[in-house]
């Protein structure tokens, strides 16, 4: 299973960052949040069009390690369309699951590929590039910051 995971992890990392989804600015963001990781350099940021508690649109740009990257491309690829209960759900299970408080197994049904990324649990600086795309969004959702670091 960690194998399969790690290798898996190889392929899908690699593939969001030579090819990053919904990598653009957004002109009609209802939210908009910049997300720092000062200990990597990674820079990014999350925008969401947020209208009847859907998620309509999801996009971001910055730069960055492959790690938050690819993690930025796969959180947009999986949050549109989500209603915002569901986005919240997903962000504290993609917590959990990076922090090591939720197991790939249970995590893999509802994170779908997203999962690999427990990949990262024993690196505590990769967890930070792998989470910082999703506190932003978190905070875009809530609209109580427009700027957020990992430290
Ligand atoms: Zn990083």
């Amino acid at each position: 299973m960690m194998d399969e995971l790690r290798e898996l992890y190889q392929q899908v990392i690699l593939d969001h960052q030579k090819a990053p989804r919904n990598f653009r600015k957004m002109e009609n963001a209802t939210a908009a949040v910049e997300g720092f990781n000062p200990l990597c350099g990674d820079h990014y940021t999350i925008y969401l069009l947020v209208e009847d508690n859907i998620v309509k649109d999801v996009s971001f740009e910055g730069t960055g390690c492959a790690i938050s990257k690819a993690s930025a491309s796969m959180m947009t690829a999986a949050l549109k369309g989500k209603t915002r209960a569901e986005a919240e759900s997903l962000f504290e299970k993609f917590h959990d699951l990076v922090t090591g408080k939720l197991e790939v197994e249970q995590a893999a049904g509802e994170l779908g590929k997203l999962a690999v990324f427990a990949g990262v649990r024993d690196f505590p600086v990769r967890v930070k590039c792998a989470i910082l795309p999703w506190h932003s969004m978190h905070s875009a959702l809530e609209g109580d910051k427009t700027v957020v670091s990992t430290e």
